[in-house]
């Protein structure tokens, strides 16, 4: 019923506006009442149905960063911040802060001149979506896979190990050796991100780097499609890509050496196999990246203290330590996918992705909790996030973080929030309690009252927004309750929220606040160690499985939080519930193990999985696709 609420308010205005006088006092009594019974329903009944209801909606498009829909879920918040009593941040005279972004890229007119030919068409080259813009002409040196494993590893291996590559163009193979052993792929995966190839190409003196996609590859002699960058510059070299046309043009100057087995002889992945420079191969290459430059707004007040601590931003004697406490949650969504981050099925591409549980339920929270903290007295500031970008990047809560209005040394805690609307068993994850050794304990004390089933990870390194207080050595939680098949796709609506333990959160996480408010004492921050860290994010990925990892587990194995419809996973008859223990010969203990594991499947070959369901171990063969 709730669902039709915006139709029917509009309806009675409607009404209101054309009815006679004699029955405008019927449609306003009518109208109040309406108000009165929704807030009755609302507002006693939950603290958080209204506010997910409200930024979910249709009208809101999917709020998807710099666009209308964000705007208009912004005003809501605005609203709910006054509602409450809440100020804007000191210094600030709105709830908005405005930061820019980079929306999208597009190849403006890419060229390359090669060995008397010149290359126009975006089938031959196209810059990487990193690139910067310029026009560079050099001479070529073939530097293998143009992978350089970091000396900490202890690996040995570096492409350009016997190469002076100084003022040169370099011409690298896209991704990593074919036929390496699984150990030596794993790892030479882990930094063939093409990002973290024209870093090391950069950091040696390289004009500019070209990939080609070898012929013994996935995807052989195609340009690369831009991928979503939200940079707002350049990375500081020419780069791009171009096809095996355009390679053999440059080739054309060595006429003892073919692209095919120039390949082979790096597919091995023996380190002492040498890459060469190309006599007489003087290259011009152009660059265009356009970016597409929008303005996202986070939204950001707080709510005063009442007793004890001032706001004062530089502390004076006599102050509480650390007198703010934040709450945060990201409020942006997909739109309608169009930023390449949906799983969304072919049937339903392009359509609005509702985002109720991510994250219009933590901003439910968010909203739910500062309402109940505003209601009573204070002894800290509690500064009231919500944060757009999320979905991109995190790049609000990094634009934030870069120029905070509060300090974040003052900051005593920050609490995220971040798909809270989908309980299942009373399991309530809560992530990054590692960053104080405070929390074990104020976790315990407030779980007496609220009885979760909590699930505590340490981990801070969350593809969330904690990720960014913790960087900023804020002692930081986050609220999950763990991920579903609707993830990320248009199915992600507000009907399937669990509002009763929803705004049992909200009175949990108050009392944490609470806590931390009576604590003369501020937690102290604690660093952890980042468990998995790979040469230039998952991009050097290139394998599609089709899984939906459910990252609140703490199952031996990888449990499947669900599989994407017509993927490999689905078609090996993989299904949520069941826990992935091996792959591919390779054990699997956690989601680590297996986002290695992905490293060494072949593409099109099929992989013995190993599985739980329901206590039986089973095994399917699983072939992996290829992710664009
Ligand atoms: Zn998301």
């Amino acid at each position: 019923m709730t669902k039709h609420f915006d139709e029917e308010r509009l309806g009675l205005f409607e009404l209101r506006a054309f009815v006679p006088s004699w029955q405008t006092r019927l449609g306003r009594v009518l109208v109040v009442s309406w108000l009165i019974l929704n807030a009755a329903t609302a507002g006693a009944q939950s603290k958080t149905r209204a506010h997910v209801e409200t930024l979910a909606s249709p009208r809101l498009e999917g709020r998807l960063a710099g666009s209308t829909g964000e705007k208009l879920a912004s005003d809501y918040l605005v609203a709910e911040l006054q509602k409450i009593g809440a100020k804007p941040l000191p210094g600030q005279n709105d709830f908005r802060l405005a930061f820019d972004f980079t929306a999208g890229t597009r190849d403006g007119g890419s060229t390359l001149s090669a060995g008397g030919r010149s290359f126009t068409t975006q089938s031959d080259v196209r810059a990487l979506s990193f690139s910067d813009n310029a026009e560079v002409t050099g001479d070529v040196v073939f530097a293998g896979y143009g992978i350089v494993v970091p000396e900490t590893q202890d690996f040995g291996y570096d492409s350009y190990a016997t190469l002076d590559v100084k003022d040169k163009v370099v011409l690298v193979l896209r991704y990593f050796p074919e036929d390496a052993d699984q150990k030596t792929r794993a790892v030479l995966a882990r930094y063939a991100d093409l990002r973290y190839k024209a870093l090391a190409a950069r950091q040696r003196g390289a004009k500019a780097m070209l990939v080609v996609t070898g012929p013994r590859s996935p995807n052989a002699g195609e340009t690369i499609p831009m991928t979503f960058d939200t940079a707002l510059a350049g990375s500081g070299i020419v780069a791009a890509s171009i096809s095996g046309a355009a390679a053999n043009a440059i080739l054309a100057a060595a006429p003892d050496k073919t692209l095919e087995a120039v390949q082979k002889s790096f597919d091995s992945g023996n380190p002492h196999v040498a890459g060469f420079a190309i006599p007489k191969s003087t290259v011009t290459i152009r660059a265009a990246v356009e970016r597409e430059k929008r303005t996202g707004h986070n939204v950001a007040g707080y709510l005063p203290a009442t007793e004890g601590c001032a706001v004062r931003l530089t502390p004076a004697a006599g102050d509480c330590v650390k007198p703010w406490v934040a709450l945060g949650a990201h409020y942006d969504h997909l739109g309608h996918g169009e930023a390449g981050n949906s799983l969304a099925g072919k049937d339903e591409v392009s359509k609005v992705h509702f985002g109720a549980d991510d994250n219009a339920s933590g901003s439910a929270a968010v909203l739910g909790v500062a309402a109940t903290l505003a209601s009573q007295p204070r002894k800290r500031n509690v500064l009231v996030g919500f944060w757009s970008g999320e979905e991109l990047g995190l790049i609000g809560s990094t634009a934030f973080a870069a120029a905070p209005p509060v300090p974040l040394d003052r900051m005593a805690a920050y609490l995220n929030f971040d798909m809270v609307g989908r309980m299942q068993d009373n399991k309530l994850t809560i992530q990054a309690a590692g960053t104080s050794a405070a929390w074990a304990k104020l976790i315990e004390q407030a779980n007496v009252a609220a009885g979760f089933d909590v699930v505590v990870q340490a981990d801070p390194y969350q593809p969330t927004d904690v990720a960014t207080f913790n960087s900023a050595s804020v002692p930081c939680l986050s609220f999950f309750t763990g991920t579903h098949a609707d993830y990320h796709k248009p199915t992600d609506t507000a009907d399937k929220i669990d509002y009763e333990d929803l705004d049992r959160i909200v009175d949990f996480a108050a009392a944490i606040v609470r806590r931390l408010e009576d604590a003369t004492d501020a937690p102290q921050f604690t660093k952890v160690e980042q468990q998995f860290q790979t040469g230039g994010g998952r991009a050097g990925v290139r394998v599609f499985t089709g899984t939906i990892p459910d990252y609140a587990s703490d199952a031996k194995g990888l449990l499947l939080g669900g599989v994407i419809g017509g993927g490999p996973a689905e078609q090996a008859g993989l299904q949520k519930g069941d826990v992935i223990v091996e792959i591919a010969g390779q054990t699997i203990a956690n989601i680590y193990d297996y986002t290695y594991a992905l490293d060494v499947l072949k593409i099109g070959q099929p992989a013995k999985v190993v599985y739980m369901r329901d206590g039986k171990r089973l095994e399917t063969m699983l072939t992996p696709a290829a992710r664009k």
